[in-house]
């Protein structure tokens, strides 16, 4: 009977060698993938204080550059500059979110200065001159404008990122026109939800499951303002960061108090860069950090 007992602990003790050194390997597998060609495997997502308007710099893991959106015209040259500083010569994909000026003033600028592979902008156009220079920006570099909607992938080494929305083609509203990107790495994964409102939420509640929209991070949409971030998208997003782009003393009152109260009642940890100024996630794919 005692010699049955040790023999079932020495079994059980291999048992679970066995199966902690498979789980081993397994991490050591997916270090492995993450790290081909490439030391630090970080993903830094870079929240660029531009004032009331949105800019946000994504470093992939393997070096690649996303930046969605520029902020307005008068920040162009302060995107240029940011990104320079940091070291960015190619930028793999460019996302206007959408045509207000908040959001593309900036990127004709950015698309003249840098190295950019595809520019994605959702199928909409605006009759404005601000809209007129992206076009002829995209132009000057002989590319085209690839639509950006629902289910289309960037192609991306070591992330997986892809539109959720616009969902629908016609809008009433410009704002719901905004690209939704989502951006998984590991178990890590992003929203940029641009200014998409209450209707846009409700279209990706209809058209996914809430595994894809849960989130570590949100980029609030439209600035905090209280046409977004419905009950039922925040449940479902449900996340342990909200960011919040928006100039100070801003004349729109964004972000709107029955936001903040909604993101507080919560206890999400709400960065605005209002208040905080340009604001730096790092992850490895596991962890998340902030500065
Ligand atoms: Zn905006
Ligand atoms: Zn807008």
């Amino acid at each position: 009977m005692k010699s049955n007992k040790a023999l079932f602990t020495l079994l059980l003790f291999f048992i679970v060698l066995f199966t902690s050194s498979c789980g081993l390997l397994q991490d050591l597998e997916v270090q492995l993938q993450q790290n081909n060609g490439q030391e630090a495997g970080l993903l830094e997502v870079h929240f660029i204080d531009v004032g009331q308007g949105d800019a946000i710099w994504i470093k992939a893991p393997q070096d690649q550059n996303i930046l969605i959106d520029a902020g307005g015209n008068r920040y162009g040259d302060k995107v240029v500059e940011y990104l320079s500083n940091h070291g960015v010569a190619n930028l793999s994909a460019v996302i206007g979110t959408h045509p207000h000026e908040d959001h593309i003033g900036g990127l004709d600028r950015v698309i003249d200065h840098f190295a950019v592979e595809k520019v994605y902008m959702p199928k909409v156009l605006h009759n404005t001159k601000t809209f007129e220079d992206v076009l002829d920006a995209v132009d000057r570099k002989g590319l085209k404008i690839s639509t950006a909607q629902a289910g289309v992938s960037l192609n991306l080494q070591g992330v997986d990122a892809s539109f959720l929305a616009p969902v629908s083609e016609k809008y009433k509203e410009l704002n719901n026109y905004s690209a939704v990107l989502r951006l998984q790495y590991g178990s890590q994964v992003f929203l940029f939800m641009g200014d998409a409102e209450e209707l846009s939420e409700s279209e990706m509640l209809g058209a996914y499951p809430q595994t894809k929209l849960k989130a570590s991070v949100l980029k609030v949409g439209h600035h905090g303002s209280k046409t977004s971030t419905g009950d039922e998208w925040l449940k479902a997003v449900d996340p342990k960061y909200a960011v919040i782009l928006c100039g100070k003393d801003n004349s729109y009152g964004h972000p709107h108090k029955e936001i903040m109260e909604k993101l507080e009642e919560k206890g999400i940890e709400i960065y605005r860069t209002d208040e905080d100024g340009t604001v730096v996630f790092r992850s490895d794919g596991k962890t998340i950090s902030v500065k």
